[in-house]
């Protein structure tokens, strides 16, 4: 085997030569990933920020849209975008509600007492009780799964339900709406859609409930668009 002048063989100088190259390409595109991945980075954010905005967007164009004479075609219901709550609801365990009124998005858990409207909100609860029992409403203890506190009664519990504070929310912030519309992560008991379904018939306004199965839609003349197969 020939040897060169510096005791290296053809073919090990050859890949000596390679490896030298190969590791200059190494070093020139780390150099140019350290230097260009802050704005990947950038790039990366405005895209996301900008995706939300539009989503945003969207779903408020949506919103205005149905809220416009479009009620009653519920095929049509179903475009609108997939809404804030439904990705924050993939990562919590328990229901939340959400309902976007006057341009303002407010989230609701069970029992929530959170809001600065809270007093508010329970009073007209307790109206919407009121007008519900009037009619016939009867609060059942088999939609409850664990058993009642000191202080709670059925009624209490089941009125504490996130979609009825939810749609409690929408009257007071506008006391005559025609259209109201509520997202839940979870599916809608059966107690809640009872009583929307009557809730619709009384204050004499469209609700449209989205929640992880379907979009439902509770007519004033006191019907869902499920006919109960929910
Ligand atoms: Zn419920
Ligand atoms: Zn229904």
């Amino acid at each position: 085997m020939r040897t060169g002048e510096n005791g290296f063989r053809k073919d090990e100088k050859l890949f000596l030569g390679k490896r030298k190259f190969f590791l200059k390409v190494e070093r020139v595109l780390h150099h140019s990933f350290l230097e260009w991945f802050p704005l990947f980075e950038k790039t990366f954010f405005f895209l996301k920020k900008f995706s939300l905005e539009l989503e945003r967007v969207l779903h408020l164009f949506f919103y205005d849209y149905f809220s416009l004479g479009s009620l009653g075609h519920d095929e049509h219901v179903e475009v609108i975008p997939a809404n804030r709550i439904k990705r924050f609801g993939n990562n919590v365990k328990f229901g939340i509600t959400c309902t976007e009124v006057n341009g303002q998005l407010v989230c609701f858990k069970a029992h929530d007492r959170s809001h600065p409207k809270s007093a508010e909100i329970y009073a007209e609860l307790d109206r919407l009780s009121n007008e519900l029992k009037e009619y016939g409403h009867e609060y059942e203890s088999s939609w409850i799964t664990r058993p009642l506190k000191y202080d709670e009664t059925i009624e209490s519990v089941l009125c504490g339900h996130s979609e009825k504070l939810a749609i409690a929310f929408n009257f007071i912030q506008n006391p005559r709406p025609t259209f109201i519309q509520i997202t839940k992560n979870l599916r809608v008991c059966g107690e809640c859609h009872r009583a929307t379904k009557l809730i619709a018939k009384i204050r004499q306004c469209e609700i449209i409930v989205r929640d992880a199965n379907r979009i439902q839609h509770f007519y004033k003349n006191g019907l869902c668009s499920c006919q109960d197969h929910f």
